[in-house]
This record gives structure tokens, C-alpha cells and sequence, in this order.
């Protein structure tokens, strides 16, 4: 049985600019072949058992040339494989998706293209740079800057004479050779120029010229590939109309140390404010399963008058069991819900739940003070949550009545490299490392061993509330901010307001 491939344009570098027929590819494919320049994040989004085939210029063994690609991927898909061959960019736009879709109809092989938003188009955009413009260009001419010899020189008297906008990729080794070409040909030396480096990504950076200027200009800020060469009157918009780099946290590097599980929402939030989100989860969840303990508190629930919910991830662990052993919302009768903060409470609504009580500050000593108040000694409770979990909110309550303590999950040290995370900040001056519970605090000191009190004095340090700024302090470090509501949510505000700083 043959497979299927699809020829997918990831788009420019900013993964959410995939289209949706693109990412509904990926999540079917059984093997995802991709480049260089398609976004990491992507891959994400591939289905639990999907292989992964990296095939771009910096691959560890060695470049594969275009042939051994083309193999690869009719390889896979003859072997019933659905294939997403991801390439940057559009497919067809300088990314040799022609030669991978010839190959494979020749060779009866299923085939579709999605085309994706090229860097040319949409990497100017993201400089403020419309590519046309009814008052400066009236067409615009996509050009490979990638010029081996002179025998395959391109029509410069004929680009010249061109009054559209002129974009070039695949041109900074070539940058003097195409603003030379350009003037010698009669082109204006005063025509704006401005270089694209790594567009639509938190680290795109701009220089702006004319022809005649732009070349030292790129040596000084010592711009590499990928870069966009945007040559025309176009390039004067990007005063008015550069909306990405004006975002509140454009530039600005940040470390997430929570769990993969809960780590998706704080990332997206900061790549919506243009941050460079570094994901380096400390920590793993573990459920403990099976877990007879459970099992049977939830059978006999209606021994209980109280259930205590204090985590995320206590509390899906804890319906997702409810769930599993054949009940629904109703097997929880009248028995009232207490949930630690706003998070924990919408997870529980997720389940048609809605807790009884959330205490304002969001820590354990805030719950006892509001379970004071409802707790008799008649009353009994079930707190489900993390083995390691502190024993205070436990012991407390048992000074009032009796409570059962199930533990449902361990939380381990995450697996994580610590050399790709030295090597991301050996150059950054200006960084912040999130740390959204003692653990995560923790278990960073020790992945990162001796190294991490470097990174730890470096950077700016951000907790998300009192316990965990404790921890930090307690090992010799500095708070350089504590969100005041703690959640992600507040350490989002901290970062908005460093944002707004400057
Ligand atoms: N198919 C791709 C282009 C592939 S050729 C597309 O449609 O965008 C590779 C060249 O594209 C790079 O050398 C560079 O000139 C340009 N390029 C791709 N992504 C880029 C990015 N994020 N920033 C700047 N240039 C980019």
C-alpha cells in the first residue's frame, strides 16, 4: 500500500502563521521530513508515535543532497507512510518543492501541496514593509540572491530598470555584488534597502539603508543567513506600519521552567508579546497508577463532606479517575469542592464542576483561614494531591476534623539538556528564568548542576509567589520580582510592566 505525501509550507519562522490545512497535515502524518528553517514548534503538533527525519544544511552527519532527499521521502510514503515533507517558507517559492513533487509523480506516489506564507511576502510584513503599495510599488519580483559563478548572472540592466519592489533571498554572501549590480545598471544609490535577518521570529533584527550604504552597515551588525534583501520605496512604510518589534516584549529572552503539560498557555502568552520563550520544563507528572487508594476514596465519596483540590494537575488526575471508573459530576453528590486558586477552579469546571470555594491569595495558609471558617469537627475531607506536597495544609486540617490525604502523583525532575540552555544564554545580557513553584526552582539547580548559579546571578529571577521566592532566597539567590496574584497570569503582569519600563 502506497502512502501519501504532502509538500507543506510552514511559513516564514512564526509558527502560528502555518496554514490550517498545513497543521491538519502534521497532525496526520506518521513522519514529518523538515528543514532548517520550519519552526521547532511545529513538531509538537505531530501525533504521539510520528518520526521526526531532520534533512536540513546544519544536520549532524551530513548535508543531504537533494537527491538523497527526494529518496527519503518517496521511501517513506512507499512504505504506506503518510508523509509531511515541511519546508519554510512556501513550497514552491526557492524551496526545490518542484523537483520533491516531479520526483514522486514519477513515481506514482500521491501528492499534494500546501502552499505557505513565503518570508518574502510575510517576512516584510512582519519588518513593516508591504511588499506593494498603490504610492511606491506597483509590482514587486522575488529574486535569488544565490549566485554561483558569474555564468549564472542574472539580468541586472533588466532588475534595474524594474520600478517594483526587488527582494532577494538567499543574497547576504552576496549583498555587495547585488547593491553594485543594481547602481552600475543605473539603479538610484539613494534607493532604501533594508535586510530582514530571521524574520517573524522574536530574534528578527533590521538594518536599513540605501544601495549605496547598506553593505557596511550589515557588516557592523554582522548580519548572517537567513536574511530578506528588500530593495525599493517600500522599505520607508516600516516607520509607520513595524507593529512586531514595537510589541511590549520584543527582544526579550525568558526561560519557563514548569511542566510541559501546563507550560503551552504561559509560552503562547509571551510569544503573543513578542518574547523569545525558552521552554525548559523541570519537572515531569507522574500519576501513580493504579492507585487503589483513589479508587476507593472515590467509591465511598459520599463519606466525605469536603473535597480539596490543589493543583492542575491533582485535580485532572482526580476527575479523569472519577471519569474512568464509570461516574460523572453527579457521583460527587452534595459534597463541596474547595479548588487553591483560579486555575485549579477552571480545570474543575471543565468536569461541570463548579467549586464551592477559591481563597483569594492563592497558597495553602489563604485556604485554611477560608476552611476555618467552613470546617466543624464533624466534617471530613479528601485531599488528593502530589506526593511531595507540603504537610501543612494536611496537618491543619486535622487539627479541625478528619481528613484523608490520597496521594495521586510524584512530580520528577523534567529530562532536559543543559548544554543547549548554557549555550542559548551564554551571549544574553538581558534575561528572566520563571520559576512557578519550589520544585521547578529546585530541580533547575540540579539539572543544571554547577553551572547554575551563574545563570541563576545573571539573569533576572521572577517567581510566581511567596513559597517559591522563599526557596530561592533561602539558596542564596535574589527575587528580582514575585507576582502579586500568584499565577502565571501574574507573572505575565510582572513582565508587562518590565516590558513598559522601557
Ligand atoms: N521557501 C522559502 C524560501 C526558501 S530559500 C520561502 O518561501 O520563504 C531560503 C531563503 O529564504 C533564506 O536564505 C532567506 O533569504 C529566506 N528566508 C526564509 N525564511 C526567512 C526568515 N525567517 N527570515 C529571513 N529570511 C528568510
Amino acid at each position: 500500500m502506497k502512502g501519501k505525501v504532502y509538500l507543506i509550507g510552514a511559513g516564514p519562522g512564526d509558527a502560528s502563521l502555518i496554514t490550517l490545512k498545513g497543521l491538519q497535515c502534521i497532525k496526520e502524518a506518521d513522519v514529518i521530513v523538515y528543514d532548517r528553517l520550519a519552526s521547532d514548534s511545529l513538531l509538537e503538533e505531530a501525533k504521539e508515535n510520528c518520526e521526526f527525519i531532520y534533512v536540513g544544511k546544519k544536520s549532524k552527519d551530513h548535508t543531504k543532497t537533494q537527491d538523497e532527499i527526494n529518496e527519503i521521502i518517496y521511501k517513506e510514503a512507499l512504505s504506506g507512510k503518510i508523509v509531511a515533507r515541511l519546508k519554510g517558507g512556501d513550497p514552491y517559492v526557492f524551496g526545490r518543492g518542484g523537483e520533491e513533487g516531479e520526483y514522486l509523480v514519477e513515481r506514482n506516489i500521491p501528492f499534494e501541496t500546501v502552499p505557505g506564507v513565503t518570508s518574502s511576502i510575510g517576512g516584510l510584513a512582519y519588518a513593516g514593509i508591504p511588499i506593494t503599495h498603490r504610492d511606491y510599488a506597483s509590482s514587486f519580483h522575488v529574486i535569488t540572491g544565490h549566485l554561483k559563478d558569474e555564468s549564472e548572472e542574472l539580468n541586472w540592466e533588466a532588475l534595474a530598470s524594474l520600478r517594483g519592489t526587488l527582494v532577494f533571498l538567499m543574497g547576504v554572501s552576496n549583498l555587495k555584488r547585488i547593491c553594485d549590480r543594481l547602481m552600475e545598471n543605473g539603479k538610484d544609490e539613494d534607493t532604501p534597502v533594508a535586510i530582514v535577518n530571521w524574520a517573524t521570529t522574536s530574534y528578527q533584527k533590521v538594518v536599513e539603508g540605501n544601495l549605496s550604504n547598506i553593505y557596511e552597515k550589515a557588516i557592523k551588525e554582522k548580519i548572517t543567513p537567513p536574511s530578506l534583501i528588500v530593495v525599493g520605496q517600500v522599505v520607508k512604510l516600516r516607520k509607520k506600519l513595524n507593529f512586531f518589534e514595537e510589541k511590549l516584549l520584543f527582544g526579550k529572552a525568558i526561560v519557563v521552567t514548569r511542566t510541559k503539560a501546563q507550560k503551552k498557555e504561559f509560552v503562547n502568552e509571551l510569544k503573543k508579546l513578542g518574547a523569545t520563550a525558552y521552554e525548559f520544563p523541570t519537572i515531569e507528572i507522574d500519576e501513580i497508577s493504579p492507585n487503589l487508594e483513589l479508587d476507593s476514596a472515590i467509591e465511598n465519596i459520599d463519606k466525605y463532606t469536603h473535597i480539596l483540590l490543589t493543583s492542575v494537575n491533582g485535580a485532572n488526575i482526580f476527575f479523569k479517575k472519577l471519569f474512568s471508573l464509570g461516574y460523572d459530576a453527579r457521583k460527587l453528590g452534595e459534597v463541596k469542592i474547595g479548588a487553591i486558586g483560579p486555575k485549579t477552579g477552571k480545570t474543575i469546571e471543565k468536569y461541570g464542576v463548579r467549586p464551592d470555594f477559591i481563597p483569594e491569595e492563592h497558597v495553602s495558609e489563604a485556604l485554611i483561614k477560608d476552611l476555618k471558617k467552613v470546617l466543624t469537627e464533624k466534617d471530613k475531607v479528601l485531599v488528593p494531591r502530589a506526593k511531595n506536597a507540603r504537610p501543612y495544609l494536611v496537618r491543619e486540617i486535622s487539627k479541625i476534623c478528619d481528613v484523608d490525604e490520597v496521594k495521586t502523583y510524584n512530580t520528577i525532575k523534567g529530562i532536559n539538556k543543559a548544554e543547549k540552555l548554557i549555550k542559548f544564554l551564554k551571549d544574553k545580557k538581558d534575561f528572566y528564568l520563571t520559576f512557578t513553584s519550589p520544585s521547578t526552582f529546585n530541580n533547575f539547580v540540579e539539572i543544571l548542576g554547577d553551572d547554575s548559579s551563574d545563570i541563576l546571578n545573571r539573569g533576572k529571577i521572577l517567581s510566581i509567589g511567596p513559597i517559591t521566592s522563599n526557596t530561592i532566597r533561602e539558596k542564596g539567590y535574589e527575587v528580582y520580582g514575585e507576582a502579586e496574584e500568584y499565577t502565571v497570569d501574574g507573572l505575565i503582569e510582572l513582565l508587562v510592566k518590565e516590558g513598559e519600563k522601557q
